[in-house]
């Protein structure tokens, strides 16, 4: 599948001096969370890994990600339902590392369906995933970044996060809500160095992509062929999947010194979606 591996490389082009920092990513363990770790560690962040999956596979990324960029990588296993295993995986980064530089909220799942169909597990699950469990983190990371003076809290938000697609009532409330906590908590931690954006990717072939494309075949009653071509490329004008690496770069320049006053708002990867 087309973009679905995570490289063990990352191309973005862009390189931060992140050597000392610590960088905590919800999610990591898959897709877009996995590759935004690998972004971070290759510019010499230490990690903390989190998310569900295979222990042995889990442990193997973890051992491959410290190798190949001779950093230090932990995992917690952390489970976003679990507001008590979140208070524990931050101070599980600030026992390990002393320090807690950059958070990236970026665990999340999907459920396609109409409304009238729409399992109520469902809607709690991603609304606690993609949204609550964001609002644990910072909760618990806040007075980290404000004894350090200084912090990057970057929130996995989506196209989703700015305009609708029918069938996906929880996910684009969740998305939309992400983006007022994010607004919220840049006014309260602006004087503290610490900076809280969003980025909103459009489609990145990831297992959570592929796993709705038959889902949404069916709500929408057309082929998982048509899912691909003219529900999903046809959203974006460049009629292509977004890229890990541009995911990298985005996320580079946030936590960046350059993206001090970058602050309270969102950057749109999404080959203009939004625009429309
Ligand atoms: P993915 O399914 O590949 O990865 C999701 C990650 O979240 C995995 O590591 C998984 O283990 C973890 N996770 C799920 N439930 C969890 C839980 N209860 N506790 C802890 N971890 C849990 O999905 P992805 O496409 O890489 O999505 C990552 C983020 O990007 C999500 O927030 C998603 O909404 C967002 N996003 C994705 C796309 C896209 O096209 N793929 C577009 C815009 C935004």
């Amino acid at each position: 599948m087309p973009g679905h591996k995570v490289s063990g490389q990352t191309a973005s082009g862009l390189s931060v001096d992140l050597r000392g920092q610590t960088a905590l990513i919800t999610g990591s363990t898959s897709g877009i969370g996995e590759a935004l770790a690998k972004g971070l560690a290759a510019n010499g962040a230490n990690i903390i890994l989190n998310g569900l999956g295979d222990h042995d596979e889990i442990e193997a990324l973890r051992a491959d990600i410290a190798k190949t960029y001779g950093v230090e990588v932990r995992y917690h296993s952390a489970n976003m339902l679990k507001p008590d295993e979140i208070e524990d995986l931050v101070g599980y980064a600030k026992s390990e590392f002393g320090r807690l530089d950059i958070l990236l909220n970026n665990a999340g799942i999907q459920h396609v369906a109409k409304i009238e169909d729409f399992p109520t597990e469902k809607w709690d699950a991603i609304i606690a995933i993609n949204l609550t469990s964001a609002f644990h983190t910072i909760k618990h990371a806040t007075p980290i970044m404000k004894a350090q003076g200084r912090g990057r809290i970057v929130n996995l938000a989506s196209a989703h996060a700015l305009v609708a697609s029918p069938f996906k009532a929880a996910y684009v409330a969740a998305k939309h809500g992400i983006l007022g906590l994010t607004k919220t908590v840049a006014l309260e931690l602006a004087e503290h160095g610490t900076t809280v954006n969003a980025i909103c990717p459009g489609y990145v072939r990831t297992p959570l992509v592929d796993a709705q494309i038959g889902d949404t075949a069916k709500a929408r009653g057309i082929s998982e062929e048509a899912v691909v071509r003219d529900v999903m490329l046809s959203a974006q004008p460049t009629k292509k999947f977004v890229e890990y690496d541009q995911l990298v770069g985005a996320l580079l320049y946030l936590v960046s010194e350059s993206g001090a006053s970058t602050n309270g708002t969102h950057l749109s990867v999404d080959g203009g979606w939004v625009a429309q």
